[in-house]
């Protein structure tokens, strides 16, 4: 097993976008576990996306037990229904190296699909911490960040201050 370096903004490469997984073979379960790994490895983190790896495929992990025992890994993640009603909470990423404090607004609720490590399908429900997560990082999936959710003031003073990504 190994511990992934994680990409940092502003690094262009947060914005390559992963392409689906097609083969639930050795090579996947090999970054599944590293990504896992690394999770573990890393305090206050809820969650990964293959991604901020700079590998391009659609895996994400989250774990948000207090006991950081109760992985789950989601390939190939699809949200089918997001809730009209929304909510707001500030965000962090463990590829953006500074604080922002301003909430960002998502759905709430979501019913979403995905395949697990063996390449079967699920379907879930969830919300809240759970919901936030599962969309922030299938975002990391298409390159897109929480910070391009900022209103365009406090986008472009973090641009200045920390550089952008392109
Ligand atoms: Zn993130």
């Amino acid at each position: 097993m190994a511990i992934y370096d994680i990409l940092q903004y502003p690094d262009p490469r947060l914005r390559l976008k992963a392409e689906p997984v097609t083969d639930f073979g050795e090579p996947t379960l090999e970054i599944v576990r590293n990504m896992f790994e690394t999770l573990y490895a890393t305090p206050n983190t809820a969650g990964f996306a293959a991604t901020q790896f700079n590998i391009q495929k659609r895996i994400i992990v989250i774990d948000l037990s207090k006991e950081k025992n109760q992985g789950i890994c989601l390939i190939n993640p699809r949200i089918l229904q997001s809730s009209e009603q929304t909510v707001s909470y500030a965000e962090g990423c463990l590829s953006v190296p500074f604080i922002v404090e301003t909430p960002i607004t998502r759905p709430e609720s979501l019913k979403a699909e995905a395949y697990n490590f063996k390449g079967e399908r699920i379907e879930f429900d969830c919300d809240g911490f759970m919901a936030k997560c599962v969309q922030h990082e299938i975002d990391h999936l298409d390159g897109i960040l929480f910070l391009d959710y900022l209103p365009d003031e406090e986008r472009q003073r973090i641009e200045q201050q920390y550089g952008k990504v392109a």
